[in-house]
């Protein structure tokens, strides 16, 4: 009666219709004869999506949080050096698990609004000649600000220092709707989930292993179960698993995985580009709201987390969006509770449908006390999709 609840968070985002209905089957049989021949098939398209040539892709039935967890647990060792930076609340909770689990972190952190430090990192790895450093952390994409890092420029500094320390990436809201190219980046281990980009529910973890990574698992002794590469080698290999995967997600998986590479990822990371462009747009329009990221070159094109004006409380733009509106914008996490609020733009979306987050996003604004032109956003985002081609190349 009251349409449908509006979801612009940054994940789960929402599940396309065609990824519902492939998952809306009867249970079915794990160990079926034709079952690894399944899998086997979305383990080699998964690969496509990270662009691995080599390597391989684990699927564990996780959230992204384990997947963090298994490229640590099968690859270092109790005590490792590694070099990480907090810069939001995901690269934040990152390094606390890795400290949780026992190893030596130091961190460059740097301010909340601008990526990976690739200069300090650079310093850290050619002030580091006995190689002590084993792994270099970086978030991606940092969900929790909106920002995306330079993860080539990483993959240049470890080979300018001739550095053979580990890179470990967190793409869980890149992998799938911006670029990524694992292997030509020289990542070691790629973290995504389920419910960004592919356009799933939560439930999946998926975990991109460089041939590198795969024989440091050789000798990594930091404890391990659940999530052992070793285990997971010897099944997947058939296209099993050693414990009962989530099928439905699986098959839904497939069909996501279809419509990713028929649309070709090229495509794809430009469509979020376009969808992008149209809410950064909006912003600019607000009067006294500003984006958190600091500068152009860390802009995401997944997610914008959005300053509001002074005096305005960001929570009661959320709620009031939720409650009057029908509509989820994301909430500003941690430090930015309050100050900040996200608009996500990843995964099963269109202008159409971003125009009616900016008008949400709008209202409540200026039912929260901010001083607005009516429509200022929303005209502005028009323009700019009226102004683009669906694979976001402008027109005159
Ligand atoms: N890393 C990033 C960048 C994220 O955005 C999230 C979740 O939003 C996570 C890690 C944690 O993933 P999950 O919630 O799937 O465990």
């Amino acid at each position: 009666m009251n349409g449908y609840q509006h979801l612009f968070i940054p994940g789960p985002t929402n599940v396309p219709e065609p990824v519902r209905q492939a998952m809306n089957i009867p249970m079915e049989d794990m160990r079926a004869p034709d079952f690894g021949d399944f899998v086997s098939g979305i383990l080699e398209d998964l690969k496509r999506v990270y662009r691995l040539r080599n390597g391989r892709v684990f699927v564990f039935s996780s959230s992204g949080t384990g997947a963090w967890e298994a490229a640590i647990s099968n690859t270092l060792n109790t005590g490792d050096r590694v070099l990480m930076s907090r810069f939001g609340q995901f690269s934040l909770l990152w390094a606390d698990m890795a400290r949780r689990l026992g190893l030596d972190v130091t961190l460059c952190d740097t301010d909340w609004g601008k990526g990976v430090p690739v200069d300090d990192y650079a310093a850290q790895l050619r002030d580091d000649r006995d190689h002590r450093i084993k792994a270099v952390f970086c978030t991606h994409n940092e969900t929790a600000t909106g920002v995306t890092s330079d993860i080539a420029a990483i993959r240049r500094a470890l080979d300018d220092a001739q550095h053979p320390a580990l890179l470990f990436v967190d793409g869980v809201s890149s992998i799938g709707s911006i670029e990524f190219e694992m292997e030509e980046w020289g990542v070691d281990l790629a973290v995504a989930g389920s419910q960004k980009g592919f356009m799933l529910p939560a439930g999946l973890g998926f975990l991109g292993v460089s041939d590198k990574a795969l024989a440091a698992h050789e000798h990594a002794t930091m404890a391990r179960c659940y999530f052992s590469f070793a285990d997971m080698i010897a099944l997947n290999d058939t296209g099993y698993f050693p414990y009962t995967p989530a099928t439905q997600l699986l098959r839904g998986l497939r069909t996501s995985l279809d419509m990713l590479l028929g649309a070709g990822m090229e495509t794809v990371w430009a469509r979020h580009n376009r969808l992008a462009r149209g809410v950064r747009a909006a912003v600019a329009a607000w009067q006294g709201c500003r984006l958190v990221a600091e500068d152009p070159q860390w802009y995401s094109d997944t997610v914008s987390a959005i300053y509001t004006p002074q005096g305005v409380d960001a929570r009661d733009v959320i709620s009031t969006a939720y409650y009057k509106y029908q509509t989820s914008l994301g909430s500003g996490l941690n430090i930015l509770a309050g100050r900040a609020f996200r608009i996500g733009h990843l995964g099963s979306l269109n202008p159409v449908m971003l125009c009616a987050a900016i008008s949400a996003a709008e209202m409540a604004l200026r039912d929260s006390g901010a001083v607005i032109e009516p429509g200022a956003g929303v005209a502005a985002a028009q323009e700019c999709y009226r102004l683009t081609t669906p694979d976001g190349i402008e027109q005159p």
